[in-house]
């Protein structure tokens, strides 16, 4: 990979600022002061510093972040602020995209890469990567949802869903649940209710496959994913 472009991966600014860098003499190669901004490095076998400090390169970032409600889960968005807008510049870098969407007014998990391959697994309907919900509900959810969800409902445009597991945590006038579905159909969750005569009136994701929503995140916060939820994950 060319220097330059190395560097500017990496959030040392542009290419031409990657330049200004060479010319104060602030970028080593192997301990050798790097002067030519097109020459090749490989950052996985050479020792790259800026400043004295080394440069340790990556391909992709995974983060999870607890989206709060009022953002929109996309790269850009021409009213309304994205989750992307929520990371800071570096990460931004990296040209991540939010894996799936939740709604403007759900919160929870989300996870924000670069990497197409895994977002491609994890929403591949073929996959039946399941997601868990928690919800509140208007009205009285009962035994006969549990029943209707794990047989499949017909949602307003007549799509037959595949099985949901129905967890009741609260069952009164405003009735708690946790939902796990293994498709992610547009407003699925909120459909799914109204299928049975109900309305969701707050949603959170809380896992998406092996990946929790890390608790300890306040909303709009964003953590790395580690190593060993990464692992679980692919
Ligand atoms: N189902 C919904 O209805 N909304 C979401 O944001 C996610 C799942």
């Amino acid at each position: 990979m060319r220097l330059d472009k190395l560097l500017a991966n990496m959030g040392y600014g542009s290419r031409k600022e990657v330049k200004q860098l060479l010319k104060q003499k602030a970028v080593t190669i192997d301990g050798a002061v790097a002067k030519d901004a097109a020459m090749q490095v490989n950052p996985d076998e050479q020792h790259v510093t800026v400043f004295g400090e080394r440069v340790h390169y990556v391909e992709f970032i995974y983060l999870m972040m607890n989206k709060p409600q009022g953002v929109i889960s996309s790269t850009e968005d021409n009213y309304d602020k994205t989750v992307i807008d929520l990371l800071d510049p570096l990460a931004q870098h990296f040209k991540p995209f939010p894996v799936g969407r939740l709604d403007k007014d759900t919160e929870g998990l989300l996870l924000i890469t670069n990497d197409g391959q895994l977002a491609h697994n994890l929403l591949s309907p073929k996959k039946h990567v399941p997601k868990t919900y928690y919800a509140k509900v208007d009205g009285q959810v009962t035994e006969e949802d549990i029943k209707a969800f794990a047989a499949g409902v017909t949602l307003d445009d007549g799509y037959e869903t595949k099985p949901g597991h129905l967890v009741i945590l609260k069952s009164d006038a405003l009735s708690e649940i946790e939902l796990t579905i293994q498709e992610g159909k547009f407003h699925q969750v909120k459909r799914m209710f109204e299928a049975v005569g109900k309305k969701v009136t707050y949603l959170k994701r809380l896992s998406m496959g092996s990946l929790l929503l890390d608790e300890n995140l306040a909303l709009g916060q964003y953590r790395e994913v580690t190593a060993e939820e990464l692992e679980l994950l692919m």
